[in-house]
């Protein structure tokens, strides 16, 4: 096609990451077009928090990576220092959005909706004349042969670009649009994909104990503990505990099942382990391994994706393709919850982008 038209980086994924790394490129004068499957911008962060946006954890980088843990914090270590949470708050106020920080520093916008925060990216953007396709799901991204640049096939046309950011999000909530498509481009591009597993979800139990109390928060007074089979604590969060019809969830719940989550990935057992769970006066022990975890698609986050052993950390880009790029959700990453998972989507796409950035300042 002669006259297709050819952009310096096409972001693919219109959520977290993708509206960060375009209001990044619109600061660098990085030509960029952001591409979105759904109609509008940030349908999974308008979800987040039950619509409230807890969008980062006002809390020092060394203390962020080591809640994440899991060898992860190597990994995300560059992207966190130079993309701290400060800076994500700072970034946030410089848009006139107020904030308010808890007492354990999960930071919300000050009027508690999730819709001020995609409000102030789509204000960004627009103000910045950054180009945005909506309704517009790619298909198909192919490195061309021979030259230093990509096509991107969407219903309606292809595109070219000289660099491509793959911001495609996880696989839960398919409804926001996240469903596996950067996975299954990563994987046709030569990518190893690690298999999914729910990463923060609740747990089913029948136990009346629960189940007589479905509906009821217990915000102040709960927490989660793991313990091995003589009784050492493993893993102790305090935080909210939810009772639901099907069982438990809340951020103490997801917090342990995550602990638990990750040993089993590093092949580990969980068989001897027990979860108590206190919330208000109430106390319940189970072993770790008879409570079920929710399906994957009601999964906060998504553990597994993109390899990130192909993935070079100071810069976010394939070690496979040239100008091929990941943020966010798209890549093995996974936070607790409190803030961490927007907080990665942000510092990845940014670090991808200032190395977009930085390669054609060399040119
Ligand atoms: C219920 C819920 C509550 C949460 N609460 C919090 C919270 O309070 N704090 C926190 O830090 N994290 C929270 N999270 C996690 C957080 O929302 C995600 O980790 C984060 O949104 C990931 O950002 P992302 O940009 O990688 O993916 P997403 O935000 O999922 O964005 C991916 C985007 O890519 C688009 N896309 C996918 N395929 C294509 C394609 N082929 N072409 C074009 N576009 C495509 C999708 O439509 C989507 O808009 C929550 C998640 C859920 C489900």
């Amino acid at each position: 096609m002669q006259d297709m038209k050819s952009v310096e980086i096409a972001i693919i994924g219109g959520g977290a990451a993708g509206m960060f790394a375009a209001a990044v490129a619109a600061d660098r004068k990085l030509g960029a077009l952001l591409i979105e499957r759904k109609a509008r911008l940030g349908s999974k962060v308008l979800m987040t928090a039950n619509g409230r946006c807890n969008f980062t954890k006002d809390i020092a980088p060394d203390r962020f990576l080591a809640d994440l843990g899991y060898g992860q914090d190597a990994f995300l270590a560059q992207a966190i220092r130079e993309c701290p949470p400060r800076q994500i708050i700072k970034g946030f106020q410089s848009l006139n959005m107020p904030v308010r920080r808890m007492a354990d520093g999960r930071m919300f916008p000050a009027d508690g909706k999730a819709a001020t925060v995609v409000h102030a990216f789509g204000d960004l953007l627009r103000d910045s004349e950054v180009p945005i396709l909506t309704n517009c799901a790619v298909r198909a991204i192919r490195k061309n042969k021979g030259e230093d640049d990509f096509t991107i096939s969407t219903p309606h046309f292809d595109l070219k670009a000289r660099n491509v950011l793959i911001a495609t999000g996880g696989v839960s909530y398919p409804k926001t649009g996240s469903v596996g498509d950067g996975q299954r481009f990563a994987a046709e591009l030569g990518h190893r994909l690690v298999p999914y597993r729910p990463g923060l979800i609740g747990l089913e139990t029948a136990d009346p104990k629960v189940t007589r109390l479905a509906g009821r928060r217990f915000e102040d007074d709960g927490r989660a503990m793991v313990k091995d089979a003589s009784g050492r604590m493993l893993f102790d969060y305090k935080g909210e505990v939810d009772c639901e019809r099907f069982g438990l969830s809340g951020a103490a719940i997801y917090n342990a099942e995550r602990f638990l989550e990750h040993l089993r990935r590093e092949g580990k057992s969980t068989r001897e382990l027990s979860l108590e769970v206190w919330f208000g006066h109430n106390r319940v022990v189970y072993r770790a391994d008879d409570l079920r975890p929710r399906p994957l698609k009601e999964s906060i986050v998504t553990i597994g994706g993109v390899d990130l052993s192909e993935i070079n950390p100071a810069t976010m880009e394939s070690r496979l393709v040239k100008g091929l790029y990941f943020a966010g959700e798209v890549m093995d990453i996974d936070g607790p919850t409190g803030g961490y998972n927007l907080t990665l989507a942000f510092a990845t796409a940014r670090k991808a982008v200032v190395s977009v950035a930085a390669s054609r300042a060399r040119r």
